[in-house]
């Protein structure tokens, strides 16, 4: 059936039920007389209520049953259920037998989350921790780069968290657990545990301007979803379940000094408690609207602490790097690529030596760049190549000043910051093959390779043309 066929039928449905309001046999559910309500419903999903006392449930499933005849739309009695209180066992059976039903039991699924007026449980959440594992087991995940895995996290793995999140307050052990298993799958491709995090994850969910990767803090994130909520009791937006705390709780009180209704449902008394998380600055809370509406970005950044700006900044948020170079660069910079010396401080023994020059040198990230023969021939020769007339330095002294001299705008600058990244790279690339696959490649082919890809990616940005266009030979590397 088309959607708009089916809107219609339901609209049907909807006034059918409404015209038991005016009947006098029927009686609402305690809690839905003030405000009418007989039924809610989303999509196929639908919910009705009334007092558990016969002629109300024959008169309300009359009205459905009368719908289903000339619709013929039929409720699949295997999913539905009736969940019956605070009535004799006896009347209880009757009931369900006559309308071939099954007992349903506190808290259900609906729409994919589990309904309770109770405080959520670990237990209750575990779906959506099996949910991300599944996830990330069904990824050839093991294949991809740094920046791809992190991509997904991102996109994939955080909107199934915030799908959850916008709606409870999750334990803070659930969060902790989908954090960690985050932070395995990006260092080792897998969701089992691993207790090598070459960068804590607090790092990773700084800005990049603060040294992380801009992942969301979810439990920052949760709570600013949660406000949201408030925020929209506050504003009495014009839909059922607010009218419906308004009606049953807030009633005329002030949101700003009320106290938090001690009947309500947990995730109800949750969204009081919102106002502390804002130190009861309601005005603040307000301050995140836009057009109305509440941004949870707004709300997001002003919740997260002003962390200090780190110097490379502008190296590592050059446009134009390649995403896996780029995470090759930021963990280069903060020296926790697993170069020999780390690897023997976790206990992992391998052939000390440098693999690209072959000398008898332990490998370290000062010996990698640029101590190395192989290195220090391959970024001169590029360097040489951009036309930058310099000795290479140690790596410090390397990172300052491209810092200092690589810039956005300038398209000669941005060149120089892109070629660097791949040059990173390309050296722990490299060092990779000939440690892991025993593969050999001159410096010089490596040189090769990066200026075939600063061509490629240049095609895209018409800005480099006139840069490029002088670039149209091979650099001089001596290996
Ligand atoms: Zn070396």
């Amino acid at each position: 059936m088309s959607p708009y066929l089916f809107v219609l039928a339901k609209e049907y449905l909807n006034r059918s039920l409404k015209t038991l309001t005016q009947n006098l046999n029927f009686n609402f559910h305690s809690k839905c007389a003030k405000l009418q309500v007989i039924h809610i419903c989303f999509a196929d999903d639908l919910l009705m209520c009334c007092r558990a006392d016969e002629v109300s449930i024959k008169l309300m499933m009359r009205v459905f049953d009368h719908f289903s005849k000339v619709s013929g739309l039929q409720a699949n009695l295997e999913k539905s259920s009736l969940y019956i209180a605070g009535v004799p066992m006896e009347f209880k059976d009757r009931i369900l037998a006559e309308l071939q039903l099954s007992a349903g039991s506190i808290p259900f699924k609906y729409l994919g989350v589990p309904l309770s007026s109770r405080k959520i449980t670990i237990h209750r959440c575990m779906p959506l921790v099996e949910k991300i594992v599944e996830r990330i087991r069904s990824w050839t995940s093991k294949f991809l780069s740094y920046a791809g895995r992190l991509q997904l996290i991102k996109s994939v793995l955080f909107e199934m968290q915030t799908y959850w999140a916008q709606i409870f307050l999750i334990p803070k052990k659930i969060i902790k657990l989908v954090n960690g298993i985050c932070k395995n799958y990006l260092w080792t491709g897998s969701h089992e545990n691993t207790h090598r995090a070459p960068i804590t994850w607090e790092t990773l969910c700084k800005s990049k301007a603060a040294g992380g990767l801009n992942i969301i803090n979810y439990e920052r994130w949760n709570k600013v979803a949660l406000t949201k909520l408030l925020w929209a009791i506050m504003a009495k937006k014009d839909k059922l379940w607010i009218r419906w705390i308004h009606c049953h709780y807030m009633k005329q009180n002030d949101i700003n000094t009320m106290e938090v209704p001690k009947q309500a449902s947990w995730l109800v008394r949750k969204l009081f408690t919102a106002r502390e998380w804002w130190a009861n600055d309601i005005p603040a809370i307000e301050s995140f609207v836009q057009n109305g509406r509440f941004s949870i970005q707004n709300a997001y950044l002003h919740a997260t602490p002003r962390y200090p700006k780190v110097h490379w900044k502008a190296l590592v948020m050059l446009t134009g790097i390649l995403p896996k170079q780029q995470f090759i660069l930021w963990m280069a910079i903060q020296r926790r690529l697993a170069t020999v010396d780390r690897l023997a401080n976790w206990g992992i023994q391998v052939t000390h030596s440098c693999v690209l020059c072959g000398c008898d040198i332990e490998e370290t990230h000062d010996h990698l760049y640029f101590e190395c023969p192989y290195s220090q021939s391959l970024w001169s020769g590029m360097l040489e190549w951009l036309s930058y007339r310099r000795k290479v330095e140690n790596w410090e002294d390397e990172v300052q000043w491209l810092t200092t001299n690589v810039n956005n705008r300038n398209p000669r600058k941005t060149l120089l910051g892109v070629v660097f990244a791949a040059v990173v790279y390309h050296i722990w690339m490299k060092r990779n093959e000939r440690r892991f696959q025993n593969q050999r490649r001159e410096v010089k082919d490596r040189a090769k390779d990066i200026v075939m890809q600063v061509h490629i990616t240049g095609q895209k940005k018409c800005k480099w043309t006139p840069i490029l266009s002088t670039l149209n030979s091979y650099p001089n590397c001596n290996s």
